[in-house]
C-alpha cells in the first residue's frame, strides 16, 4: 500500500528565487508555505499579482504532476469562473519546468496562481454556504467531465475507495470498540456497493474536496478548492460523497447539512437515482477509510495533519448514526436531490391497504376483482402488482400506447421541467398538438377545444351543438356511455340502466346483429337498425325538444364491441340531419387507430361528425380531453360566452398528445391494431368449438368482445358464469373485463401495442380458464 510519506524537497531560496525569475518571469516578495509532499513559496509580484510556486516532490510521478497541470488547464477552459487555481506556463511554454538539485535529481515545478483565504477546517459553516461548496464542487465535476488523462486511472491511491477492502487488513489498527463496525462497512461495501458502481456516472474528478481544501473569504464565502493532487477517476458523486462524509457531525441536526450540500449540488447537476442509491454507502465508506489510514499512516510513524487530525473518533458515532436510521437518512437525500420518497418495497397487506381505501374513499367506489388486485408498477402491456405477479392488460385502453412508454413519459417529464401553463398565453405545445390533431381529420373539423377528460369534451361538445341547433334534444345509443358530467349522465344509460331517461334524451336500439331484431346474415341489415332511429327522432320533434345531436361511440363499447353493419353509421348520420341535428363522434374508445382501420372511429364507418371528442388514449394516462368541431360552430358559441379551462391546453398535456401521436405513428400501431385484433379474434373464434359458453366472437381491430350464451338458440345470457370466468382469466395472468346491458360479454381491449405473441397468451388464459369453469 503507498502511503506517500515524502520529505518535501529542500532548496534555498536564493536559487528557486532565480528559478523563478529566469524561468517564469516572475519575482516579488517571497514566503514559504506549508507542504506535506512538495516545497512551497508564495510570491507577490509589486503588481499584486499572487502566486504559488510549488517544486513537486521529485518521487510524485512526472504524468501526475502534468496530469494535475493538464486539468487545471481544462478547468480554466470549462468554467473561468470556477475559483481554483490558474497554471501559470513557464516563459517558454513549458507546463512543468524541470529544476534539478545538486545531486541532479529532476524536480517538476508548477507555478499556480495564489487563492487568498481561510481554510474551513473545523470551523462550522452555514446552511447557504455548505450549499454553495454542494454547487461549486458539482460545478468542478461539470468542468472536467471531457478532461482524458491516463495517470489518474493507473495510480494506485490509498484514497481510491475501489481499494477499500484492502483496508480490511488493517481494521485492528483501530480501536477495539470500531472494529467490528468498520468490517462490516468495509465487507457490504465491497459485496454490494463496489459492483454498482461500475455503473455509474464516472470520469476524473477532484478526489479530494475536504474542509483543508476549501477557501473561505472574510464573510465565509466559498472563494476556493485547492490541492489537484489527488485526480482521481472514479464515480462522479464520489465528491459529493466525500463532502458529506467531512461534514456530518455527531450529535448536529444532519438535514440542513444534506439538504445544502445535495440541494446546491443538484442545482448544478441534477443526480441520478442510481447515484443515490449508493450515496450513503460512499458516505460510509470514506468515514471508516479515513480513520483506518490514519492509524496506519501513525503505525508508520507519518504523522497526521489538518484533515486527519480533526477525523478522530467521530466518523464511528456518523456511521452508527447512519445506519441506525438508514431509510429516513435515504429518505432526506433523496429530498435533497429533489427525488420523492421511495416506494417501500415490503407490500402492505392487501386488507390493510383496504381499510385505508375505505376510510378516505368510502367502501362503494367499484373495484375490479374479488380480491382486488393491487398494481404498483405498468410497462407495455403488462401490470405488475405489489406480491411481483404480473398481468397481461388485455382490458385498459387509456396507456394506449402502453403502459408508462417511455417516449411518453419523458416528453412529459421534460415538459415539467421547462415549461407548464394555460392557453392564456401563446405556447408552442397547444398549437402543435391542435395542428397535429386537425391533420388527422376531415378538413371541415379545423377548431380545436381543449379540455380535461373525455366527459368534459363531450360536455362542451353538446353545449356548442345546442347553441348551434337552437334546439334541446339529444340521442344516444341504448346503453351507452358518455361520461359524468349532468348533461352528459343524460346520455349515458349504463349509469342507471332502470332509471328513467332524462325528459329531453331518446335512446336508439344498438345496431346488435347477435341479440337485436335483426340477426347476421340477414338483408339490408344497415338499413333496418337505422330505421329504428326514426322513432326517437320523430318523438324528440313531437315533444317541442327537436334533435341537436346524436352522440355514439363508434366501437359501440358499452354495447358489447359491436361491428356495426356496413353504412349504419352513415344512415343514422343522414336522418339526425335531416332533422336538424348534428353528430358528435365520441371517439375516447374508438379513437387513435384502435379500430386498426383509421386513426378514428367515425373514419372507419366512412362518417365525417360535426364533433370529434376526444378523451383517455390521448395522454397514455395523462388526462387530456379536447373537441373537435367547425369553426364556424366554435365561433357561434364563443360571440356569446367566454370558454376557458384552467388546464386544458396546457404545456405537459399537449406536449404527453403530441407524443402519443408520435408513438402511433412510429410503431405502426393504427396497422397493429388490424392485424393483432384479426388475429386475437380468429383465436377467440377457434375457442368456439371446445367450449360451449361461447356465443359470439366480434369487434373491429383492438377491441374484441366475446359473448356468453348458456343456449346458442335462445341465446340465454351467461351472466353468472361471466363473473366467475373473469376471475379465473384473471388468476390465469390476464385482464380481461365484463360489458354489455345483460353483463355476459367479455370485453378484450388491451394497449394497442398488443403483438400477436401476447394475443396468443391471452387466448390460451382464456381457454384454460374456460376449461376450469
Ligand atoms: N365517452 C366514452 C365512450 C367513454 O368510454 C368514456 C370513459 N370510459 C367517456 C366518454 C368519459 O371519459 P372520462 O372518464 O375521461 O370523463
Amino acid at each position: 500500500m503507498n502511503l506517500q510519506n515524502f520529505v518535501p524537497p529542500a532548496f534555498d531560496d536564493a536559487r528557486l528565487q532565480a528559478f523563478a525569475r529566469d524561468k517564469y518571469g516572475i519575482a516579488g516578495s517571497w514566503s514559504r508555505l506549508e507542504g506535506e509532499r512538495d516545497q512551497n513559496f508564495r510570491v507577490v509580484e509589486p503588481g499584486g499579482a499572487n502566486w504559488t510556486l510549488k517544486v513537486c516532490n521529485p518521487h510524485e510521478p512526472a504524468d501526475s504532476i502534468l496530469c494535475q497541470a493538464l486539468a487545471l488547464e481544462h478547468i480554466a477552459r470549462t468554467d473561468p469562473a470556477l475559483p481554483v487555481p490558474r497554471l501559470r506556463r513557464d516563459i517558454s511554454g513549458d507546463i512543468a519546468p524541470v529544476l534539478l538539485d545538486d545531486q541532479g535529481h529532476a524536480h517538476l515545478t508548477l507555478a499556480l496562481s495564489y487563492l487568498s483565504g481561510n481554510v474551513l477546517g473545523n470551523v462550522s459553516i452555514a446552511p447557504e454556504r455548505l450549499r454553495q461548496l454542494g454547487s461549486l464542487v458539482a460545478r468542478l465535476g461539470r468542468a472536467l467531465r471531457g478532461f482524458v488523462h491516463a495517470a489518474p486511472a493507473a495510480r494506485p491511491l490509498i484514497w481510491d475507495n475501489r481499494r477499500a477492502a484492502d483496508l480490511l487488513d488493517h481494521v485492528h489498527l483501530l480501536p477495539e470498540e470500531n472494529r467490528a463496525l468498520a468490517r462490516a462497512v468495509l465487507g457490504d461495501f465491497r459485496d454490494n456497493t463496489l459492483p454498482r458502481l461500475e455503473f455509474l456516472r464516472s470520469q476524473i474528478i477532484h478526489g479530494d474536496v475536504h474542509p483543508w481544501n476549501v477557501l473561505a473569504d472574510q464573510s465565509g464565502a466559498i472563494s476556493g478548492i485547492i490541492d489537484f493532487g489527488d485526480l482521481v477517476h472514479a464515480v462522479l458523486v464520489q465528491d459529493l460523497a466525500n463532502l458529506i462524509a467531512d461534514f456530518l457531525e455527531s450529535g448536529q441536526d444532519p438535514e440542513p447539512i444534506l439538504l445544502s450540500l445535495i440541494g446546491g449540488y443538484r442545482e448544478v447537476t441534477p443526480l441520478e437515482e442510481d447515484e443515490l442509491g449508493v450515496l450513503l454507502d460512499l458516505v460510509e465508506v470514506r468515514l471508516v477509510m479515513t480513520p483506518i489510514i490514519t492509524a496506519l499512516r501513525a503505525s508508520n510513524s507519518i504523522p497526521a495533519e489538518g484533515y486527519l487530525q480533526s477525523f478522530g473518533s467521530r466518523s464511528f458515532k456518523v456511521v452508527e448514526a447512519l445506519r441506525a436510521k438508514r431509510s429516513e437518512f435515504e429518505t432526506l437525500v433523496r429530498r435533497a436531490a429533489a427525488f420523492p420518497p421511495k416506494k417501500s418495497t415490503t407490500a402492505e397487506k392487501l386488507p390493510e391497504m383496504l381499510t385505508r381505501r375505505h376510510a378516505v374513499m368510502g367502501e362503494k367506489l367499484y373495484l375490479f376483482y374479488d380480491p382486488p388486485l393491487h398494481m404498483v408498477r405498468g410497462e407495455g402491456v403488462w401490470l405488475h402488482d405489489s406480491t411481483g405477479r404480473r398481468y397481461l392488460d388485455c382490458y385498459n385502453n387509456v396507456p394506449h400506447v402502453g403502459h408508462c412508454h417511455p417516449y411518453v413519459a419523458e416528453a412529459i417529464a421534460r415538459q415539467a421541467r421547462t415549461l407548464n401553463t394555460n392557453t392564456r398565453y401563446v405556447t408552442d405545445e397547444a398549437i402543435a398538438y391542435a395542428e397535429r390533431l386537425v391533420a388527422t381529420a376531415h378538413p371541415s373539423l379545423s377548431a380545436v377545444l381543449y379540455v380535461n377528460s373525455g366527459s368534459e369534451a363531450n360536455d362542451v361538445a353538446w353545449r356548442l351543438a345546442k347553441a348551434w341547433t337552437g334546439k334541446s334534444g339529444g340521442l344516444a345509443m341504448d346503453f351507452a356511455y358518455h361520461g359524468i358530467t349532468d348533461a352528459i349522465d343524460c346520455f349515458s344509460p349504463s349509469n342507471a340502466p332502470d332509471a328513467p331517461l332524462a325528459p329531453h334524451i331518446r335512446v336508439i336500439p344498438p345496431p346488435d346483429d347477435y341479440r337485436g331484431p335483426y340477426r347476421r346474415g340477414e338483408p339490408d341489415l344497415a338499413q333496418r337498425y337505422a330505421a329504428l332511429a326514426d322513432p326517437p327522432i320523430r318523438d324528440l320533434d313531437e315533444h317541442g325538444y327537436g334533435v341537436t345531436a346524436v352522440m355514439i361511440d363508434s366501437a359501440f363499447m358499452t354495447n358489447g364491441m359491436l361491428d356495426a353493419p356496413k353504412g349504419y353509421l352513415q344512415a343514422v348520420c343522414g336522418k339526425v340531419r335531416a332533422a336538424g341535428g348534428l353528430f358528435i363522434a365520441d371517439e375516447v374508445q374508438s379513437g387513435f387507430g384502435r379500430m386498426g382501420t383509421a386513426m378514428w372511429g367515425h373514419q372507419h364507418h366512412g362518417v365525417v361528425p360535426d364533433f370529434i371528442t376526444i378523451g383517455k388514449p390521448a395522454g397514455n394516462g395523462h388526462p387530456i380531453g379536447v373537441v373537435l368541431t367547425r369553426p364556424e360552430i366554435l365561433e357561434h358559441f364563443t360571440k356569446s360566452t367566454a370558454f376557458f379551462s384552467t388546464f386544458g391546453g396546457n404545456n405537459v398535456s399537449c406536449a404527453a398528445g403530441l407524443a402519443v401521436l408520435d408513438v402511433i405513428r412510429d410503431e405502426n400501431l393504427i396497422e397493429n391494431a388490424r392485424s393483432t385484433g384479426e388475429y386475437l379474434r380468429q383465436g377467440l373464434l377457434n375457442l368456439k368449438g371446445r367450449h360451449g359458453l361461447i356465443g359470439d366472437v366480434r369487434g373491429v381491430g383492438l377491441a374484441v368482445g366475446m359473448e356468453l350464451v348458456r343456449d346458442h338458440s335462445t341465446r340465454e345470457p351467461a351472466t353468472a358464469e361471466i363473473k366467475r370466468l373473469l376471475s379465473l382469466v384473471r388468476d390465469e395472468g390476464v385482464l380481461v373485463g365484463g360489458e354489455g346491458r345483460l353483463s355476459n360479454i367479455i370485453k378484450i381491449r388491451p394497449p394497442v401495442v398488443l403483438n400477436r405473441g401476447q394475443a396468443d397468451m391471452a387466448i390460451a388464459a382464456i381457454d384454460r380458464a374456460f376449461a376450469r369453469l
